[in-house]
């Protein structure tokens, strides 16, 4: 869905497709060159970076193997708590094998955290992060994020995969929700 047809629901464009899709490129040729000659597993997490792991994976110019992990985080609240349950788990084992997680957004990076010390024990050989978005506090976690898209201010976003109420993923953008739909 496009800005026009979202319309008043959205009160500021923080990242348009275009931004999105060059960014993707860039982050692809980095990645190609740090993984080159090396095995590479992609593992997207459910749902928000469904997008993101389309779009990156077609502009990787390289074999790699795909997974998808869902983890909840925020249960129905929208603090993060730490708390992270794993909803669906990889369909195969990863001993062994240079991992790339790709996530939406990094906020507290809580869920990352515990998410990269977990497959960590898993007896990989590397573990990495790519995230389309990182917010201000994700700097305060000691969380090593490799790959980041784009950093953005502390605001609640929607579109290119990232919901509200499970409504706005398939916006083609990045954008900050107008508060007559929350309020
Ligand atoms: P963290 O543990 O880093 O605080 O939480 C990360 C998760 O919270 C993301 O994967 C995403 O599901 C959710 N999240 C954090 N910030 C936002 C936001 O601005 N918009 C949306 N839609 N989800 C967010």
């Amino acid at each position: 869905m496009d800005l026009t047809t979202a319309g008043t629901d959205i009160a500021r464009v923080i990242v348009t497709g275009e931004e999105i899709n060059a960014r993707l490129q860039e982050l692809a040729r980095q990645v190609e060159s740090d993984y080159e000659g090396r095995d590479l597993l992609i593992i997207g997490i459910l749902k928000g970076a469904v997008m993101t792991m389309a779009d990156f994976s077609r502009a990787l110019n390289r074999h790699i193997e795909m997974d998808w992990m869902a983890v909840s985080s925020y249960g129905s609240g929208t603090k993060s708590s730490g708390v992270v349950r794993i909803l669906k788990d990889l369909d195969r084992d990863i001993t062994g094998r240079h991992v790339l997680i790709v996530e939406d957004i990094v906020d507290t990076g809580l869920t990352l955290a515990w998410l990269k010390s977990n497959l960590e024990s898993r007896g990989t050989q590397s573990v990495e992060i790519l995230t389309m978005l990182r917010k201000p506090e994700a700097a305060k976690v000691d969380v090593d994020v490799k790959y980041v898209g784009f950093d953005i201010p502390k605001e609640f976003v929607i579109g290119y995969g990232l919901d509200f109420n499970e409504k706005y993923r398939n916006l083609d953008f990045i954008g900050v929700l107008a508060e007559h739909v929350y309020q």
